[in-house]
């Protein structure tokens, strides 16, 4: 039993003040979110001091793969593993860190090229963090050259693959990092195609080519998880479970993905977010020549 749990104060997944939630409505907790919510940060290092005084080792994707490949994942372990995507406010990650390696913590950091930020992505791997490539080229690809159906987006794999491996050889070459275990980013064009990014590295020549040894959605290092749980917005702050209660369980191996921007009010990241969306659904909507 956890020292925090127990006590509804501690609670990481309430808001600071109990409110008849069912009376407010997803545009306050929207507007909450924005502009008010302090940073949970807190909650993060409460989040990370619970595991580890439930006898957890805190891993990074890399690790992950490899004990998984090596055979060393045994039934008494308890095993986290951490994974924060980068999607906006690349400078957060300092501060994530910093708990990470106060408490003896790993995690993966994955970033996008909009959210490539060299000062960062350098003080974290000369620390010898997990840092690598948050990829996206097939939304991309299909936004600038305005295709919307999956059959046309099939047909220009070879030329999205080679994008990747393009841009996936310049990060390595800059931060001289491995960048072998990838992950995808989802966007709005995704989700209308029904194919996620992940799809172009769902051939082996290109892995072999572009030297990726995994990516985080493989059934490999996905299944064996007992549990896989992403944050979310308040409410509820998690989507697939509560951290707290499957460490209180001691559930494992146990996955968690992070967003550290949703972990603090991000009005001005999120307004940069909205122009850049809705200068796309324009595009979408209006724009010549989709096929
Ligand atoms: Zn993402």
């Amino acid at each position: 039993m956890n020292k925090h749990a127990s006590d509804p104060a501690n609670r990481p997944d309430a808001p600071p003040v109990r409110r008849p939630s069912c009376r407010i409505s997803r545009l306050a907790w929207r507007l909450y979110e924005e502009l008010l919510q302090p940073s949970r940060l807190d909650d993060y290092r409460r989040l990370l001091q619970n595991a580890l005084d439930a006898g957890y080792e805190v891993i990074d994707n890399e690790q992950w793969l490899h004990r998984l490949r090596a055979g060393q994942i045994g039934p008494q372990q308890k095993v986290l593993v951490m994974r924060h995507d980068i999607d906006t406010d690349p400078r957060l990650s300092l501060d994530w860190h910093r708990i990470e390696s106060e408490l003896g913590c790993r995690a993966s950091y994955y970033f996008r090229q909009s959210t490539r930020d060299a000062e960062v992505m350098h003080i974290l791997a000369k620390a010898g963090v997990h840092v690598s490539y948050h990829f996206e080229e097939l939304a991309e690809y299909a936004k600038q050259n305005r295709l919307r159906s999956p059959a046309a987006v099939q047909e220009a794999m070879p030329e999205i693959q080679a994008q990747f491996v393009e841009n996936l050889h310049e990060l390595r070459r800059e931060f001289g990092l491995p960048m072998n275990v990838v992950c995808s980013h989802g966007d709005w064009m995704n989700r209308y195609l029904k194919m996620p990014n992940r799809v172009l590295t769902h051939d082996d020549g290109l892995r072999a080519r572009a030297g990726i040894i995994s990516e985080t959605y493989d059934d490999e290092v996905m299944m064996p998880f007992a549990a896989y749980v992403s944050d979310d917005d308040p409410p509820t702050y998690w989507a697939r479970g509560n951290p707290f209660e499957l460490i209180q369980q001691g559930t494992s191996p146990l996955g968690i993905l992070t967003h550290p921007k949703l972990w603090r009010s991000h009005w001005s990241s999120n307004a940069r977010e909205l122009t850049v969306r809705i200068r796309e659904a324009l595009q979408f909507k209006f724009g010549k020549g989709w096929k």
